[in-house]
Order: structure tokens, then C-alpha cells, then sequence
């Protein structure tokens, strides 16, 4: 029966805090219609939709989110059932009504109810009241009609305008999409817009003839409309039990390739959307689409639950690189297609990293949801952590980078967490969309990455597996939170004799999850023969001793080894000690037990090694003497200790000399074994530590000069046999490559940029041959920076109008990467102005890159300042996003390490505080409580550093004969 509510009124009663709503209603159903016009000066989107709710509890409240909606009409039926899912008649009256109300801008109320809300655009929701009650466990249809804003920047349902412009092509097109996540669906329809409540989700979406409706589901179908020329319906079918988030619809007039992936008698459409000539780039990544999809079904034994899934790629650089979309992912410009001839190994393995993580989403985050954004680091944190499964299955030739990925993202994390001026759980209240928005950080997705290879760790591959099926298969299709994985394993461990009952992982992972930061483990020998492990947080620069004592305290799985039985391998990983609230000291004898014939003496002076490929999210922090054991172990052979061990254990002692530590003698000690052979990795782990007290001590000449001096003595031949297969994979490039070879230190030296330039040149001519083209596309930003730095006006105005070309965002960005390697003021000038140019479309992403990259050059950091300051303004509008300017800011002034410096970004800051009351206090303490512990450490350290580096760096030029000598055995590299 049809059933009329009268509204009434009233002022709108605060019952809830913040953004969530309360849990008064559960919806069941959404009946989406919408019409979003997207091409000319006013963009709109008209819309009806029908939501089946039940009231958990009787109400005359119906809240609502909804940002920017205006609702024109309102319905309520009583006692609906479970509408069939049916081809609507697309003559409804609510078609009509949706064509009127956009096309001619007519509508006219047809439920008679008495319409009107109260807004409550603070809290981005709307309620009707109602004079009768919603009765407790009877079902209830709203109708709505409205009216939403389509964006122009990508948030909600927002459209853009594209042009092709290359030698062959002339288009221009307009492309409309949503984003939904994290809380952009109140923008595009009225919702109960919160990862916990799951419905299912019929939509028709109305479009010009000439472009293709997509949404989650497959087309299912089509009407013209009855009052409007060139203009039709599509319908899609039934989406199972998902969240608001992961809704998406696409209007455009792009081509298609499709393949059909089939397991037994079951099939998905997988279809790759793109501009016609971007299909031909496709190749790579529907060749290993399928491959990774097929690893995921099999690693959580359950089917992907669609009949189709489309990849479209959107014909601007988004804020983000994709986003998963159940059935209907969404890619960055570039990141779908890859191109063998310009487009770099790095460039495809990253990609592949995307796809693998989207379709990781498709299982963690679609099929079980998060109930709450507070728990988003498993979603994101599990879809990172699968990426190297997935691409070593679909890649096997791909043996480092996945790993190399995995480490650079987990010590990121740390990082971020140690330069954070304040502290941030994994797991952290969430009441409004910012804050939803804001934990999208490196915590959820690096932190959460590792600290579930933590557990992977130490629970077992096999039983961590087990664990992931049942809970798929227990909570498929419901929102749930990370504790009832944590549950599961907890009941998959107490099965198992080895764990019994003592292992309480809730617990285990409680302590990571719930507390700030992460843990130092210090390790030293005891007079007696002994091991003595601690553990103690690691001390942040927002300084919790300050605020009382700080008792944090980790459950921490150690796995260890040593020099006697090196064991870097996935059992080697398993936890052979355990540090504890109740016990966070602990004296063990020596590790591994001393056999009957090896003397006690011999034991002691091998190394140990704790947290091995680092399976922990901690840094290990060893006595003076096992540093040395270590260092000399890696002057003898290296290769024992594997390339992640390695470049982790030098990133601890560069991180723990910061923290004042370890002493930098030490640290250079460890390192030192890089001046005898080429180590790719950690010498780019090494060389991003060294360049950051290069930078801080940049207003001390000799010790700058000494800085130069000390990095030239590094290795670059490619000489690393050990490990030839990792060192080919991780390059690979062609033995005839032109570059390969040279002891192009720093690419500085006078034989490398004579040989890049020459070859730069020849690129100019056209004379380049194909080989030398792939070498200089293969490392096109540092090859092209080094002819920036060292030619002339001719190649910069070759690179300025290549970077004006049709061009991959990603290739766009390399090239103005490395244009601003520059030292000429007026080329940097013209850099810097390109952004506001009104000839050249330059998108956000690209300045803040170039922006970010131009800090890094000495020559051009107060240039990039005083631009950012002198258009603030302009800026905010160029990124449209609030708060990048502030992030870019923030970057650029890393790298500044003197009080004149802190004493004009005072000023700036407090300037731009008064004119801007938003701005965000943790970024600007951020920045300047950064400035001030770059002085800091300068003050501290230079001293010593200058001492270190000078010894290095003395020796050889005397040219002792014991500092370079390759040590072949024991006797001959004393420590
Ligand atoms: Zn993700």
C-alpha cells in the first residue's frame, strides 16, 4: 500500500557525532536512475533513487547522507517485498520525470507528499522527519528525486574534457565517471554512505547514443529515451551485497579490448578501456591480468563473484593510481598500457604492482569489507602484502623488484612514522570524511603490508593461507573488522601442537595495531658468553618522554641466524625468540648452541643477524663489535647476507646514527665494502642516506667537497656475478647497451656526460640507433638530467617542446623531472611559469613532481620557495585539492637546515596562518620542527661525520695499500 508521511518541520536534533549516522535504519536495496549530463558549461546530474530500508528500531527520523544534493521530491511506501530484478519499463513516470527535470529543467512533485529536509551540511547529512514512525522489522521504500553538481576535479561523479593531439589525431572527447571512495557517494546520490552497511544495487545510468554506460555489473538493457533525440537508457543488472564506496558508473567513448578468462565451465568478460590509440599497449598487462586473477581465486578459494570486470583508464592524471571498484576498476592515464619502446622495465613492473594491488581489492575490501574506515589498513595493508605473490606468479622472471617494492615501502612507512610530529595508531578514531580521507597514508599501506608479513611470519605460510580462506569464505558479502581474521588464526593456531594454546594473536597484533610506532630490539654480548635482547620504542621527534614515561612495549618474533649457519630463507624467517610486554629483556645463550667440537671463542666472534629479510616491523640496533663482524662479513662476501638483509641492516644503522645511536664511523665501516663491489641496491639505500647529510652539510665547503670526494669511490661496473640473476632482473639491460660499463660516478664525470650527451644528441638528429634509444629510455630521468645539467640552450629547448608533445603522464613527468636538473636561472624560471602558462594544460600531478624534484637542486630550492609563496593563491586553485600547496610546501622545505631558513619559514608560516585558518597545524609544526632537527643534527654531528668521511677518504688518497684490498680470507681484513 501506498503509504503518505507527512513532514513536519522541526529544528533538526543533534542524536549522533560527527559524520556517521546511527544505525536506526539498515538499507537493503538502492534503485539508482541517473542522468548526468556532462558535456557544455552547465554540467549536471539528475537523479531518482528508491532505497529499501528496515528500521532496526522504530523511528519517525530518516537520516540520510547527501553533500551538495538538493532533494525535489520525496516517497515513502510501506511493506514493499523484494522487487524482482526486471528490465524497468523505461517509460516509468520517473524516466520521464528525469528527462524533463534535466533536459528542460521542469519537474513537478508526483508523490503529493508534502516535501522538505533539514540540512545538516556540517555533518554532510540531511534528515526527514516524519510524522508517523518507520515500524521496527517491516520494510520500507524512499523515493527521492534530486538534483547533485557533476565536478570537475575527481570526486563523485565528475567529467573531463580530453583532447588527443598527436601527428596522426585530432579528438576531443568528454569522459564522466565517479569516485567514490572514500566518501564521495554522498555527492552523487542520497545514502547510507558507510563501509558498514552492505546493499545490493539495480542502476540505470542515461547517455548520448554516441558513448558506452558502464557500471559494476553488466549491461543488461537499452532504451531510447521517450522525450529526447540521440539519448538512451542503459540498465545493468544486480550487483551483489556491497558498499556505497565501491559503486562506480562511466560515460564515454572509448574502445574496448576484452578476453575471456574461464575456469571450468565459468567465464569473466575482462575488458580494457582506452582511447583507440592507446589499445595497441595493452599487450603486457592482459597478459598477466589473468594469470594474477586466477592466483587470487585459487588463494582464497573462492570465485571472483562477477560475471564481468572492465579496467578503464581516465584521460587525466588522478590524485590517486587506481581504485578498485568491484568489476569496474579505475587506472591513472598511463598505467593500463605499456609501451616496449619508450616506457622503462620499471615503468611495467609498476604497473603490473597496480593491477596486482586492484585485484587483491577485488577479494580484501569488495567481497569482506571493512566495517569502518579506522580499519582500512587491512584492506590496503593486504592488498600491498599480496602484490609480491601475485607478480612473482605472473612475472616469475621478476625475482628482486617485488621484494625491493615490499622493503622501500615498509621503511618508507617507518620513516613516515618517525618524522610524524604526532603519534598515529594503525588502528585510529574516525568520525568525519577528512579523517576518512586522511587514512589513506603510508601507515595503512606500508605499515599494514608489513606488519602482516610479520604474521605471515610467524604464524606459518600454510596456516596464514588456511586462515584467509575461512575467513572469505565465513564473512564473504559482509562488512566485518580485521579482529575476526585475527580470530581465525587464533583458532587455525591453538589447532596446531607446535603453538598449543600459549599464542594469543589478537594480542600479538593488538600491540602493533593499537600503538604508535614501532620498537628498536637492541642485541649485545654478555661477558658470560651470553645473548642480551631489549626492546624500547624508537625514539620520534614528537618525544614521548615529555609526556610522562613511555611504557609501550611490543609482542616481537625474532628470527635470527648467524655466521656460522647463515639462514636467510622463508624458514629462517620463523621467530626463534620472542620479546614480550611481560618479558622485554631476555638473556639467551648463544645462538645458535655451540657444538661439542666448535670452540666457544670461535662462536663469539661470528655475527649474529637479527630480523632477517625483514621479517619484522622493527630496527635491530647490535653492540659496536657485531657491527664490526658484520662490516668485515661483507668485505669478504657479501652474498651471504641477502640484498633485502643487507640494504635493511644499512638503512637501520644510517637511521639509528640519526637518532644518535650508532656512530657514523660505524656506519661507513658497514658500506665500506661498496668501494670493492658494485651492489646496486644498497648502494641506492646507502646514497639516499648519504646525500641527506650532504645536504645538511652543504654550508660547510671542505666538508662538501669531502662528501663528493668519499661517494666517487663506490663501484658502478656491473661486476656483481654473485648475484647475477637479481642485478640482471633489476636493470636488464642489453649487453650491447652503450651506457653499461662506465664508472659514471654520481653521473657526474667528464666520459659519462660526454657519452649520454653524445647520445642526446643523436637523439636530436634522429641519428640515435635503436639500442642507444632504449638505453637513454630505460633511465630517461637521470639520463636526461645529466644533460640538463651539463649542455646548452639547443638540447633544453629540444627537451621543452618534446615535453609539450602527446606524451604519457608518466613520461611527461620524468622529462620535466629531469629539466630540472638545470643549474640556468632563466630555464628554471621557464619551468616554474609553465604551470600557470595559458597555452600549456599542465595537471597538478605533474607540477607537484617537478616542483617537489626542483627542491632537490640546490640551485633552484629558494627559487621553488619563493614561487610557492609569491602564488599561493594560484596554486590552491591549480591543485583543487586543499592542502596540497601546504604538502608541497612541506617537501620542498625539507631539504633547508639553518636558522636564517627557520626564521623566514616561521614567517612564511604564521603569513599564511593569518590569511588561511584552515590550515593544517600538524604540517606546518611539521615543517619547522623538521628544519629545526636538521640544525640539530648538523650542530651534532658534523664534527664526527667530517672525521669519518676524511679517514675514508685520506687512505686512499695516500693509496694505502691495506684500505682497498679485496679481503679474500680472515687473516687479511683484521678489524
Ligand atoms: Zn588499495
Amino acid at each position: 500500500m501506498h503509504f503518505l508521511f507527512i513532514l513536519v518541520l522541526t529544528l533538526f536534533a543533534n542524536f549522533n557525532d560527527g559524520q556517521r549516522i546511527g544505525s536506526s535504519l539498515q538499507p537493503r536495496h538502492y534503485d539508482l536512475v541517473l542522468l548526468p549530463i556532462i558535456s557544455g558549461s552547465s554540467p549536471r546530474l539528475c537523479g531518482h533513487v528508491f532505497i529499501d530500508v528496515e528500521p532496526t528500531t522504530s523511528t519517525n527520523v530518516v537520516t540520510l547522507h547527501g553533500v551538495d544534493i538538493t532533494i525535489l521530491d520525496v516517497s515513502v511506501d510501506q511493506d514493499v517485498g523484494v522487487k524482482n530484478e526486471t528490465t524497468s519499463s523505461f517509460s516509468d513516470d520517473r524516466f520521464l520525470q528525469l528527462e524533463d527535470l534535466c533536459f528542460s529543467g521542469l519537474f513537478a512533485p508526483v508523490s503529493r507528499v508534502f516535501q522538505s529536509f533539514q540540512d545538516d551540511p556540517e555533518r554532510q547529512q540531511f534528515s526527514i522527519i516524519l510524522k508517523q514512525s518507520l515500524k521496527k522489522g517491516q520494510r520500507y521504500r524512499i523515493g527521492l528525486l534530486y538534483m547533485a553538481k557533476v565536478s570537475d576535479e575527481s570526486k563523485g561523479f565528475y567529467r573531463i574534457n580530453y583532447k588527443t593531439d598527436d601527428d596522426s589525431c585530432c579528438h576531443e572527447g568528454w569522459f564522466g565517471g565517479t569516485q567514490m571512495q572514500a566518501t564521495e557517494a554522498r555527492k552523487v546520490l542520497p545514502c547510507l554512505d558507510e563501509p558498514g552497511f552492505k546493499s545490493t544495487f539495480d542502476i540505470i545510468v542515461g547517455h548520448n547514443k554516441a558513448m558506452t554506460a558502464l557500471a559494476n555489473m553488466p549491461e543488461m538493457a537499452t532504451a531510447p529515451m521517450v522525450t529526447t533525440r540521440d539519448w538512451m537508457w542503459t540498465s545493468f543488472s544486480r550487483s551483489p551485497l556491497m558498499p556505497t564506496y565501491l559503486l562506480a558508473m562511466f560515460v564515454t567513448d572509448y574502445h574496448h579490448l576484452e578476453q575471456v578468462y574461464q575456469v571450468g565451465e565459468r567465464t569473466v568478460k575482462l575488458r580494457y578501456w582506452g582511447r583507440p590509440e592507446q589499445l595497441p599497449y595493452f599487450k603486457h598487462i592482459m597478459e598477466v591480468t589473468p594469470k594474477m586473477l586466477h592466483y587470487m581465486e585459487t588463494y582464497v578459494n573462492q570465485p571472483f563473484s562477477l560475471p564481468k570486470l572492465d579496467f578503464i583508464t581516465a584521460p587525466i592524471n588522478l590524485h590517486f593510481e587506481a581504485m578498485e571498484n568491484w568489476g569496474l576498476i579505475l587506472f591513472r592515464d598511463d598505467k593500463l598500457y605499456h609501451n616496449e619502446e619508450t616506457d622503462s622495465e620499471d615503468d611495467r613492473f609498476y604497473r603490473t604492482q597496480i593491477m596486482a594491488h586492484e585485484l587483491a581489492h577485488q577479494f580484501f575490501g569488495n567481497l569482506v569489507t571493512c566495517d569502518w574506515w579506522s580499519d582500512i589498513w587491512f584492506n590496503e595493508g593486504f592488498s600491498s602484502f599480496l602484490e609480491v605473490d601475485l607478480i612473482h606468479h605472473a612475472m616469475p622472471n621478476e625475482t628482486f623488484r617485488p621484494e625491493a617494492a615490499q622493503l622501500k615501502g615498509i621503511r618508507s612507512a617507518m620513516k613516515f612514522e618517525e618524522q610524524h610530529v604526532k603519534p598515529l595508531t594503525v588502528v585510529r578514531q574516525v568520525e568525519t570524511a577528512d579523517e576518512a580521507e586522511s587514512m589513506f597514508d603510508a601507515i595503512s599501506y606500508s605499515k599494514g603490508n608489513g606488519l602482516l608479513l610479520m604474521l605471515r611470519n610467524f604464524v606459518g605460510r600454510e596456516t596464514f593461507r588456511r586462515a584467509v580462506a575461512t575467513y572469505m569464505e565465513r564473512f564473504q558479502f559482509q562488512s566485518v573488522n580485521s579482529q575476526r581474521f585475527m580470530e581465525i588464526l587464533d583458532e587455525e593456531v591453538h589447532q596446531d601442537r607446535e603453538f598449543g594454546r600459549t599464542m594469543n594473536v589478537t594480542k600479538i597484533m593488538n600491540s602493533w595495531t593499537g600503538q604508535p610506532a614501532y620498537p628498536i630490539v637492541r642485541c649485545s654480548r654478555t661477558s658470560g658468553g651470553r645473548i642480551k635482547l631489549s626492546q624500547e620504542p624508537f625514539p620520534m621527534s614528537y618525544d614521548y618522554s615529555s609526556h610522562g614515561n613511555d611504557t609501550r612495549l611490543w609482542w616481537i618474533p625474532l628470527a635470527m641466524t648467524d655466521a656460522k649457519r647463515p639462514d636467510f630463507s622463508q624458514e629462517g624467517t620463523y621467530p626463534r625468540i620472542w620479546l614480550t610486554p611481560d618479558r622485554p629483556t631476555l638473556e639467551i645463550p648463544y645462538f645458535p648452541p655451540l657444538s661439542r667440537h666448535q670452540a666457544a671463542e670461535d662462536a663469539e666472534n661470528s655475527w649474529i643477524f637479527i630480523n632477517g629479510q625483514s621479517s619484522s616491523y622493527i630496527r635491530v640496533l647490535y653492540d659496536k663489535f657485531n657491527w664490526h663482524l658484520l662490516s668485515r662479513q661483507l668485505m669478504l662476501n657479501h652474498t651471504v647476507i641477502p640484498k633485502v638483509s643487507r640494504a635493511q641492516l644499512i638503512d637501520d644503522a644510517f637511521t639509528l646514527a640519526v637518532a644518535g645511536l650508532v656512530e657514523y664511523e660505524t656506519v661507513l665501516d658497514l658500506i665500506e665494502y661498496l668501494t670493492l663491489v658494485n651492489d646496486e641496491f644498497v648502494r641506492s639505500t646507502s646514497q639516499f642516506h648519504l646525500q641527506w647529510m650532504k645536504e645538511r652539510s652543504r654550508r660547510n665547503e671542505s666538508l662538501y667537497q669531502l662528501f663528493e670526494e668519499y661517494t666517487r669511490r663506490f663501484k658502478y661496473e656491473k661486476m656483481d656475478k654473485g648475484e647475477s640473476d637479481e642485478y640482471d632482473n633489476l636493470v636488464r639491460l642489453d649487453a650491447t647497451d652503450p651506457l653499461d660499463g662506465i664508472d659514471c660516478h654520481n653521473w657526474s664525470d667528464g666520459v659519462c656526460v660526454d657519452q649520454v650527451l653524445r647520445l642526446f644528441r643523436a637523439q636530436m638528429t634522429g641519428t640515435i640507433t635503436s639500442a642507444e634509444k632504449r638505453a637513454m629510455f630505460e633511465n630517461l630521468e637521470r639520463n636526461w638530467c645529466v644533460v640538463m645539467r651539463h649542455a646548452g640552450k639547443e638540447e633544453w629547448e629540444w627537451a621543452w617542446r618534446t615535453s609539450l608533445r602527446d606524451l604519457s603522464s608518466s613520461q611527461r613527468t620524468k622529462i620535466l623531472s629531469a629539466m630540472t636538473c638545470t643549474t640556468n636561472r632563466g630555464q628554471l624560471k621557464q619551468l616554474l611559469a609553465r604551470v600557470f602558462s595559458p597555452t600549456i594544460d599542465q595537471n597538478p600531478h605533474e607540477t607537484y613532481k617537478t616542483f617537489e624534484k626542483m627542491a632537490e637542486n640546490p640551485a633552484a630550492r629558494s627559487m621553488v620557495l619563493n614561487f610557492i609563496k609569491n602564488n599561493w593563491e594560484s596554486l590552491e586553485r591549480h591543485f583543487k585539492r586543499p592542502g596540497d600547496t601546504l604538502k608541497l610546501l612541506a617537501s620542498t622545505a625539507k631539504h633547508l637546515s639553518n636558522t636564517e631558513d627557520l626564521d623566514e619559514m616561521s614567517q612564511l608560516i604564521s603569513e599564511l596562518q593569518n590569511k588561511d585558518n584552515k590550515l593544517d597545524h600538524s604540517v606546518t609544526a611539521g615543517i619547522l620542527d623538521g628544519i629545526r632537527s636538521n640544525i640539530r643534527w648538523a650542530e651534532k654531528n658534523l664534527d664526527e661525520v667530517y672525521s669519518a668521511l676524511e679517514a675514508r677518504v685520506i687512505t686512499r688518497r695516500t693509496d694505502n695499500p691495506s684500505a682497498n684490498k679485496i679481503c679474500t680470507s680472515k687473516s687479511t681484513c683484521s678489524l
